[in-house]
């Protein structure tokens, strides 16, 4: 696959007839198709023969919610259908949980939703069923009105390799195995999964999952500025669910709200309002009167004393309504469909006060964060036994503008790089080779003394996270997945190689993630006086969340290495004298330890550290039957990541 999507891909950029162009892209297309049925395939093979794990971190709901948008929401404005998120005011944001495999079942659900609807919304609810202490039972649903499913054919979907009928793999492609891996994901987080359909009108799948409540750790928590509560808000859609989901989300943050389905009566309701209204939210898509026109009569309107804040929601081709908007001086534009922590940003931005946390309407137009830098003029290593591999990773590498060698094995990568130490930009590390793997080779490699800023990034097959931790733990920087997609490869690379004789990347970034960018040391020379340990630090350390200890730190990792150091020395120990104080029976001793070193992996995000302790806490103080093996043992490994992590630094620094 690696060869056919790679070399489809180098064919496509050279000089070609019309129908030879034609033909490339449609192998190029069908080798697309395929992978996606093979990774669902093995996927699959992986649920059942045991080997997924669901993990159990901290992570954020509507980020979980806003990615799955951003993925669909192309498609979903192809066929002009709306999308909705109603999430219940009581959820919790916050949560605990594997957002990786969440993330997996939703986009699977709302992609079919979007698949089989021509016409109409899909909406997807978020409630919260039950609580049990530090843990919460969450529905979500994803409702549609689409093509629906029979009676019959509802009882087999979950089944893999089941398709409702003969046509639909002619007719839309796919496994149908997409429901079968999420049914198994769903019951791996603890849940079930179940269909309601009615042919013609729509169907709504709907699954629970268990999640964990970490602690508040306050940076969700949402509060409404004082002058701003039990404001007037007028909501102008001509969609009724965008409608009830919008005045319920601002019931909730203490509006008083009224909506109508129209431009027109917009102006009359706002020029008739005593008080008046302080918010329009408008929608831009709405039939006659659109948003941008309702916007401008109402700023033209003579018997509008006083103009209201006004904030548009776009639909999906934010640019096209970006430019028109211009000169219209609006006080805030979203894309749609909203979640409740980009509206209250919003709407505490249209008013000039500080939001909680930057829009994300704002960074998600600069998924980057950061300039990109040219590869240009680099070396690369590439290390990789395949011939066919070495033909297409040659060729992609100097389609970048790279120079390329080339090492068989692990074993003839350390001899090139030790012939010559400063020769290598970055090195592309296969995983599987004969007489030396990735693994060894990098663990090696790691051992020499001045590779250690040397860029590592692995080409693996294998996209688990167990996987993907453990080429970070042999000292590897990153990883692309193999087959090998030429834009990710430029994005990681960009992030690892320096330009020749320019400056190192700075911090932590992620692609989709600007909120990781971090800072760029201001003088990179003292920098490197001062803190040889800080430039070792490498940008992914399982089980500490750099970018987010970095930011707490104003991005010295200097003093991150030297705290994470300390936290090893001082805190490896903990589990086990926790798990001695509980044997004694001395609860006070234990809950005051855990409590402790709950604080300071919070401080330093050693996310699962802070994550188990939390649950190790909650369980403690809610006074749960003895004994606590399982939330010991969380810990207990937990902690030996992070001291694996320190540890790691410690060689490499
Ligand atoms: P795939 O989409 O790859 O075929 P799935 O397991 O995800 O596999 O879906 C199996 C089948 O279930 C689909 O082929 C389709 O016939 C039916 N299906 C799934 N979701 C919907 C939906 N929202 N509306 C109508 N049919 C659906």
């Amino acid at each position: 696959m690696n060869a056919i999507v790679g070399l489809s891909y180098l064919v496509l950029k050279t000089e070609l007839a019309p129908r030879q162009r034609d033909h490339v892209s449609r192998i190029q297309s069908s080798a697309h198709d395929l992978l996606a049925i093979i990774n669902d395939i093995l996927d699959f093979s992986k649920i059942e023969a045991g080997k997924v794990e669901v993990e159990s971190i901290p992570f954020d709901l509507d980020r979980v919610l806003t990615s799955v948008t951003d993925t669909l929401s192309g498609k979903a404005a192809e066929k002009d259908l709306e999308m909705h998120f109603q999430v219940a005011a009581d959820v919790p944001r916050a949560l605990a949980g594997d957002a990786m495999r969440l993330g997996q079942v939703l986009l699977n659900l709302v992609g079919n939703a979007v698949k089989f609807t021509d016409k109409g919304d899909v909406v997807v609810s978020v409630e919260i069923v039950s609580r049990s202490g530090p843990t919460a039972q969450l529905r979500f649903s994803v409702r549609d009105t689409g093509l629906g499913i029979t009676k019959e054919e509802c009882d087999r979907l979950f089944e893999p390799f089941v398709q409702a009928d003969n046509s639909t793999t002619r007719r839309f492609g796919g496994s149908g195995l997409g429901l079968a891996i999420s049914k198994q994901l769903v019951e791996l987080m603890g849940g079930t999964i179940s269909l309601q359909s009615t042919p013609g009108v729509g169907s709504t799948f709907t699954f629970t999952v268990t999640v964990g409540l970490p602690e508040q750790t306050g940076q969700l928590v949402r509060m409404v500025p004082m002058d701003l509560r039990g404001m007037r808000v007028l909501v102008v859609d001509d969609n009724p669910i965008a409608r009830i989901i919008l005045r319920a989300s601002l019931e909730a943050m203490s509006f008083a709200v009224a909506t109508v389905s129209s431009g027109p009566e917009a102006i009359e309701k706002l020029a008739a309002a005593r008080p008046p209204f302080e918010l329009v939210l408008l929608d831009w898509r709405m039939p006659g009167m659109d948003g941008l026109e309702t916007a401008r009569r109402i700023k033209a309107h003579p018997a509008l004393s006083r103009v209201p804040r006004m904030v548009l929601l776009t639909a999906y081709d934010c640019e096209e309504v970006v430019r028109r908007a211009e000169g219209l001086d609006l006080d805030g534009l979203l894309p749609k469909p909203v979640n409740d922590s980009v509206l209250f940003d919003a709407i505490v931005d249209a008013f000039g006060r500080d939001a909680a946390s930057a829009p994300r309407a704002q960074t998600a137009a600069s998924p980057d964060g950061h300039p990109r830098a040219a590869l240009a003029g680099a070396r690369v290593l590439l290390v990789e036994d395949n011939k066919l591999n070495q033909m297409v990773g040659q060729a992609l590498l100097e389609g970048l503008g790279l120079t390329v060698e080339i090492a068989e094995n692990g074993q003839q990568a350390i001899t090139m790089i030790e012939a010559e130490r400063d020769h290598f930009d970055a090195v592309l590390m296969d995983l599987q080779m004969p007489v030396m793997d990735g693994y060894a080779a990098t663990r090696a490699l790691r051992e020499l003394p001045g590779t250690a800023g040397l860029p590592i990034v692995a080409v693996t097959a294998n996209a688990l996270p167990s996987e993907r931790e453990r080429c970070l733990q042999a000292g590897m920087n990153d990883y692309v997945p193999k087959p090998i997609d030429p834009d990710r490869l430029r994005v990681v690379l960009e992030r690892w190689v320096q330009p020749r004789g320019a400056p190192a990347p700075s911090a932590a970034s992620y692609p989709g993630d600007a909120s990781q960018v971090l800072p760029a040391s201001p003088h990179r020379g003292e920098a490197d006086a001062q803190s040889a340990s800080g430039e070792g630090l490498p940008e992914i350390l399982p089980g500490v969340d750099t970018g987010v200890a970095l930011r707490r730190l104003m991005g010295n990792r200097d003093l991150l290495v030297r705290l994470l150091r300390q936290f090893a020395s001082e805190h490896a120990n903990d589990p086990e004298h926790i798990r001695v104080s509980l044997a004694r029976g001395d609860l006070e001793a234990a809950r005051a330890a855990v409590h402790r070193l709950k604080g300071v992996a919070g401080n330093l995000a050693a996310q699962q550290v802070f994550a188990s302790a939390a649950l190790l806490e909650s369980a403690l103080r809610e006074g749960a039957p003895a004994p606590f093996e399982a939330q010991l043992d969380d810990l207990a490994n937990a902690m030996k990541l992070v001291t694996q992590s320190v540890a790691s630094l410690a060689v490499s620094t």
